[in-house]
Order: C-alpha cells, then sequence, then structure tokens
C-alpha cells in the first residue's frame, strides 16, 4: 500500500511515501525525470495525473537508498497541510447517526435525508497527525470527535455523473471533524461549531483511489483506547460517488479539494450520559485499508 506523506525536518518541507520497517521514502531527493517539477508540494504531485503516481510507486517498490530516511526523525504534517478551499463535509450520512442525533432531540422516528446536507469547514482548520487539538474550553462546553473517510479530489470536473465520480478521486485519507456541537446546535448553520480553530486533523497519509474500496471498509474512533465508533463506510446513505455527483452540480471540484464523507454513530454527544472531550483525552481515529490517526486534546492556552 502506497502512503504518501507531507513531512517537515531541519532541512524542511517535503514529500514523502511511507516505507516497511519505520523508514520513510524522501520524494524529492528520489526526485528524478518522471517527478521532476512535481514534488513541491502535494497539490502539484496530484496534478501530475496517473504518470506522476506511477512513478512514485515504482520508487517506493524500489527506493533509491539515498533517498531513505528514518521516519522517526521527521514530523508528519497533514497530507495537504493547508487546502486551497474549505474542507468540505456533510452531515448527518450515517442511519445511526442520524438515528442517534434525532434522539438526543427527543424525535424517535428519523427521516432518511433526501439530499447530502453540505457545510464545509475553514482551511486552516487543518492539523496533522499527533497535533493537539485545543479544547477551547471558554467557548465550548460540548467539544466532540467524529470520524470520517476523507476523499481527495484528483481531477477538475462539474456536474460529474455518478457513475464517473470516482475517476475524480485521487486519493483517500481519514478526518476528524471535531465539532462545538453547542455552538453547532446555537447558531442554526454549522460552521461556527464546525470551524474552530485546529479542528479538523487530517492524515496521517494518503492512499491512492486504485489501492482501496473505500467505499466498503471499517470505520472507528477511540478515546482513550475505548472504541466509541465503530461501523462500516458502505452504510453511508449517501456513497462518495453520490456526493460528488451532487456537490459538483454547478460547482466545480478542483484538484486538491478535501471531502469528508460523515460520521458513524457513536459521537460523545449521544452517549448515555453524554460525554465531551476533555484536555489529556487521546482520540484515535481509524479506517481500514489507510491506518490511524491520532491526536490528543490540549487546554488551550
Ligand atoms: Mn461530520
Amino acid at each position: 500500500m502506497t502512503r504518501l506523506v507531507t513531512f517537515a525536518d531541519a532541512k524542511g518541507q517535503r514529500l514523502g511515501a511511507m516505507l516497511e520497517g519505520g523508514r520513510l521514502l524522501d520524494l524529492t531527493a528520489a526526485g528524478g525525470a518522471a517527478l521532476a517539477g512535481r514534488t513541491a508540494d502535494m497539490l502539484a504531485l496530484i496534478e501530475g495525473g496517473p504518470s506522476v503516481l506511477a512513478a512514485v510507486k515504482a520508487l517506493a517498490a524500489n527506493p533509491p537508498a539515498g533517498a531513505v530516511l528514518d521516519a522517526g526523525a521527521a514530523r508528519l504534517l497533514a497530507p495537504i497541510p493547508r487546502p486551497r478551499r474549505n474542507v468540505f463535509c456533510v452531515g448527518r450520512n450515517y442511519m445511526d447517526h442520524v438515528a442517534e442525533g434525532d434522539r438526543t432531540r427527543g424525535i424517535t422516528n428519523p427521516e432518511l435525508p433526501k439530499f447530502p446536507q453540505f457545510f464545509t469547514k475553514a482551511p486552516d482548520t487543518v492539523i496533522a497527525h499527533e497535533d493537539w487539538i485545543p479544547a477551547h474550553d471558554g467557548v465550548t462546553k460540548w467539544l466532540d470527535y467524529e470520524v470520517e473517510l476523507a476523499a481527495i479530489i484528483g481531477r477538475e470536473g462539474r456536474d460529474i455523473p455518478k457513475d464517473q465520480a470516482l475517476d475524480h478521486v485521487f486519493g483517500w485519507s481519514i478526518g476528524n471533524d471535531v465539532t462545538g456541537r453547542d455552538l453547532q446546535r446555537r447558531y442554526g448553520q454549522w460552521f461556527k461549531g464546525k470551524s474552530l480553530d485546529r479542528s479538523c486533523p487530517l492524515g496521517p497519509w494518503i492512499v491512492p483511489a486504485d489501492e482501496l474500496d473505500a467505499l466498503n471498509t471499517g470505520i472507528r474512533c477511540f478515546v482513550n483506547g475505548e472504541k466509541r465508533q465503530d461501523s462500516h463506510t458502505s452504510k453511508m446513505i449517501f456513497d462518495v460517488k453520490e456526493i460528488i455527483h451532487q456537490l459538483s452540480l454547478g460547482f466545480t471540484l478542483k484538484p486538491g479539494d478535501v471531502i469528508i464523507t460523515g460520521t458513524p454513530e457513536g459521537v460523545g454527544y449521544a452517549m448515555q450520559p453524554p460525554q465531551t472531550l476533555k484536555p489529556g483525552d487521546v482520540v484515535e481515529c481509524e479506517i481500514d485499508g489507510i491506518g490511524r490517526l491520532r491526536n490528543t486534546v490540549r487546554a488551550e492556552g
């Protein structure tokens, strides 16, 4: 499995591919003609298209010795550290999550959404694997987690038919849609509760689209080792193809766009009794075939 990363060390920020045995291939150093001009950042690599991705896979399969680093000496950044546009999000996209949310409002007979419920998070909410999440405890009393499959767009398109939607996906990653529940409700529009600083952990890497059937894989979230969410992406109400189709109607999706596709049941605010994230809590979001995204909540200083 190819795991594409953006990383930083004393020499600065670069692109890489994780290798077995705690090693990291420095794609900027490995370079070569096939990658020329495509290793400035993840967006440049994505825009290089299939031939560049094929060259990366070939390098990862047969890494040049001079370009292999100890992964422990590098710090992972989010695979796309600062998306060019807002992170696109879908709310209420797993039936059991719709039901648990409705239960907190006394609704016992939940209605299926007829269309995806889109909202966004600002680009600068994105943080990396192992970065800290601020508790924002002066602003929200109900900080919560949401593990989500992230689709990274590879090819520009508008009015994308459902049966061509996956052709526009470059790869898959993991997102955590950290939410201030009280703010989400207070302001009507979800943006305020969904776009707190550092509220979008993303990573640890991108797995190329052709290496994972992300529409049929396990998705989980753990808080301090306790399993809170445990579902399957096949349970989405609107699958990734439908999301891309609907989002792209009259709206151009661009390379490097990030779409997080909704969270399954098991969020803290719907637990009995309700649970909120506190300073010191370790949140791990896991998707089979991608990996695990880990972040710790910190009291904001
Ligand atoms: Mn969400």
